[in-house]
């Protein structure tokens, strides 16, 4: 056969390359309308007044101010919470004091940053931790040898005012203790030795040591005493508020493993290696130790039929993806596992309760569960897709479906988010991914929402030949693992274990057991890189499969598929990702097209450049979140501005490019006089406005083509740029 099997995959590929960007502009301008309606609901329950968060001045990297600007990794969290929630949030930052007064009172609805201690829990409602810091003991350069607390007898002790762990230093009584407002003024102590040495947490002491160049300290080591865990920072919630607490948990669980990764290498980088949270303590050791013996290792309590994510296989050995996550962390940390066998996920619960079993390696993490366990961080975000038969359209916005039966598996957390955040559409519990996909096959159901590789093994594993993946969520699902609420130590060890295990490992797990057919040649990065594109690889593996299958008979439906793909790929391909507008290439192309009609019958046509003024200014005061989401804004504007006929593109970073067919240099001035004010005009939230500059003119003859009429304008955009806000004919700039 000419025609062969490889051929077919590699054409597969080609195409699902090329696509996934683009379908990530589409899932995004998804975002959009379904944020709306997430936004509408929460407006319900709290107004539309922005909920109050208290959030440290002093405390880098995770929130700080410099030079009258507040960021750090909490500002940006606390920005991707908004997105997640739809919450807005009006942030109040402040000493820990202050915080915990205006907190108290009622004046904030939410503090960040805030360590659980039971005396909290009496007005507190914790979040699960957002970050887990090392506490660790600085002194100076050969002043002392620190191998314990032990050390610190008799000496000055430095620590930020009111941390949690000021009670157990206190039980060493020759520890002399000193409490400092910020941890700046503790080291600056430090090194000129007025006191001996500092307790605090690794990230700040070690943006602080290396901001103010303090030479002559060192960190000499972790606080070895038990009870000082590493700090939690975690949100708290004003107790009366339980809605509040169970959105903002939920946005947390929302964010994925990829997305926290981005922030944690923004802002914090760096732990020493020796300090790294995958080390276990000698205590932890000795607890694993404990366990081994008594029972040969940690009891997983499993799903037994939760296919491909937790599973019992027909040798009832524990199988899915859990298990090779699982069986990773136990090699890597040399902790045991063995399975305590049950009939029901019900029956796992039950065993973690009465002491049978000792923990749940996958759970959607959801506020019921939370009465009765303790969850990890989520260590994977399933992505959320739709499938549908085959016959019918790409899916772009889950919205599209209201009054069609969609059906899904009831579980807590995507009862939530799906009814929540789609409110008008109606979903039916179809039992299990099995059962929904033969509803839909049978036109029972219209379409069914589960996660990708849950769909993928249903599909490959009945045959489900009609069915295919035809749109993605924006949503995910969090998977987590648990232990018995409450058993904190059991916890840590389990979190360590699974912090072990870079991101890129446990996704590669997932692909494994999501693709089982495309194995060595898809890059995985591309898959998990762009959500949207998952799907479509699923999609393509359901493609593949089906000419595997009958090829003869399938070829034409695989080609007229790939064919209406194409299309779809020619739109997308070129839309600029951030902002919806067309992209550089198409802007070419059509700069091009024009050029050709000129000379041809000689029609005029025109362009304006459009540059941001001190864009720059805008990221560094309020960080690139929020420079994206104003760049977007901008952007719609300009959109809109533009007629029908003009081609309106992003040109590179925050400069736009309109071809205005058909108009001279006046209409074109006109125009870009038009955007100029309207910008002006309008309230991006900032505190100041914001402005354009920019050039514009009419194509001429003796440009010598595209690149040297852009440089025609573009003289006219560097000279609107030395006053700025203006608008400059770059054939009237004088040379
Ligand atoms: P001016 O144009 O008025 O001279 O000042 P400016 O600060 O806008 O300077 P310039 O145009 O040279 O710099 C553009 C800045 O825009 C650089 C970069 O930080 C930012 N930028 C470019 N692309 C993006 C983007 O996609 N997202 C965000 N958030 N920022 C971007
Ligand atoms: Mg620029
Ligand atoms: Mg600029």
């Amino acid at each position: 056969m000419s025609f062969s099997y490889r051929t077919l995959s590699f054409l597969l590929l080609f195409v699902f390359a090329g696509l996934c960007p683009p379908l990530l502009a589409e899932s995004q301008k998804g975002t959009t309308s379904q944020q709306n309606s997430i936004t509408a609901n929460r407006m319900q329950s709290y107004g539309p007044e922005p909920v109050k968060v208290a959030t440290l001045n002093n405390f880098p990297p995770f929130s700080f101010r410099v030079k009258g600007k507040l960021m750090g990794f909490t500002i940006d969290y606390l920005h991707l919470l908004e997105q997640k929630t739809g919450l807005a949030f009006e942030i109040i930052d402040g000493t820990w004091e202050q915080n915990l007064r205006r907190f108290k009172s009622g004046e904030v609805d939410l503090v960040t940053a805030i360590s659980y201690t039971k005396g909290r829990t009496s007005f507190t409602r914790f979040t699960e931790p957002y970050y887990i810091i090392p506490t660790v003991v600085y002194i100076r350069e050969g002043s002392f040898a620190y191998q314990g607390v032990r050390d610190l007898r008799g000496k000055t002790v430095g620590i930020e005012t009111g941390v949690f762990y000021k009670e157990y230093l206190q039980e060493y009584p020759t520890i002399k203790i000193r409490e400092v407002e910020d941890t700046n003024e503790l080291l600056k102590q430090l090194s000129f030795a007025e006191i001996d040495a500092v307790v605090t947490n690794i990230n700040i002491g070690n943006y602080m040591k290396k901001k103010h160049m303090l030479e002559n300290v060192t960190l000499a080591g972790r606080i070895d005493i038990p009870a000082i865990k590493d700090e939690d920072l975690r949100i708290g919630v004003r107790r009366e508020l339980p809605e509040l607490h169970s959105v903002v948990q939920d946005g947390i669980n929302q964010i994925s493993p990829r997305e926290y990764k981005s922030l944690q290498d923004r802002w914090v980088g760096f732990t020493p290696s020796t300090m790294l949270q995958g080390n276990l303590l000698p205590e932890e050791y000795a607890l694993i130790e404990r366990y081994r013996h008594k029972y040969g290792g940690f009891r997983l309590g499993c799903h037994p039929a939760w296919y491909p994510i937790d599973f019992l296989d027909s040798a009832k050995s524990h199988a899915g993806i859990a298990a090779d996550v699982f069986s990773l962390v136990s090699r890597k940390q040399k902790t045991p596992f063995t399975v305590k066998e049950t009939d029901s996920f019900h029956q796992s619960l039950t065993a973690l309760q009465s002491g049978k079993a000792d923990v749940i390696p996958a759970v959607v993490p959801t506020t019921r569960l939370r009465d009765k366990l303790s969850f990890t961080k989520p260590y994977l975000s399933l992505p959320l897709v739709i499938a549908t038969r085959n016959s019918e359209i790409f899916i772009n916005d889950l919205n599209s479906l209201d009054n069609k039966r969609i059906g899904y598996v009831k579980r807590g957390v995507l009862v939530r988010t799906l009814t929540q955040n789609y409110p008008r559409l109606s979903f039916f519990d179809a039992g299990s991914v099995r059962e929904g996909l033969q509803r839909v096959r049978d036109k029972r159901d219209f379409a069914f929402v589960g996660s990708i590789p849950a769909i993928s093994y249903a599909i490959q594993n009945h045959s489900f030949y009609n069915i295919k993946v035809s749109g993605t969520l924006t949503e995910t699902l969090p998977i987590a693992a648990a232990v018995k609420k409450g058993n904190d130590d059991l916890l840590r060890i389990v979190q360590k274990g699974l912090n072990s295990i870079p991101l890129q490992t446990r996704e590669n797990v997932v692909d494994n057991w999501t693709s089982i057919r495309f194995d060595e040649k898809v890059d995985s990065r591309i898959v998990w890189s762009v959500v949207g594109g998952a799907a479509l690889a699923v999609l393509l593996v359901v493609v593949w499969n089906r000419n595997i299958k009958s090829l003869n008979t399938r070829i034409s439906e695989a080609n007229l598929l790939l064919a209406q793909k194409n299309r779809q790929l020619e739109k997308l391909s070129v839309t600029d990702k951030l902002t919806g507008l067309y992209n550089r290439s198409k802007l070419e192309t059509v700069l091009e097209e024009e050029r050709k009609r000129f000379d041809r019958i000689g029609t005029p046509f025109s362009i304006i450049i459009l540059d941001i003024d001190r864009f720059k200014s805008i990221n560094d005061a309020y960080g690139h979140v929020t420079g994206d989401k104003i760049l977007k804004m901008v952007a719609g504007r300009i959109g809109q501005r533009a007629r029908e006929v003009d081609i309106a593109g992003r040109w590179g970073g925050e400069e736009f490019l309109i071809i205005c067919p058909g108009t001279d240099e006046h209409g074109a001035g006109r125009l870009a006089e038009d955007i100029r004010l309207d910008l002006q005009e309008h309230d991006f939230g900032l505190e100041r406005g914001l402005t354009v500059s920019a050039g514009y003119a009419a194509y001429k003859e003796t440009d010598q083509g595209i690149e040297g009429f852009v440089n025609a304008a573009d003289k006219g955009l560097y000279q609107a740029k030395i006053q700025r806000n203006r608008v400059v004919n770059g054939r009237e700039t004088g040379d």
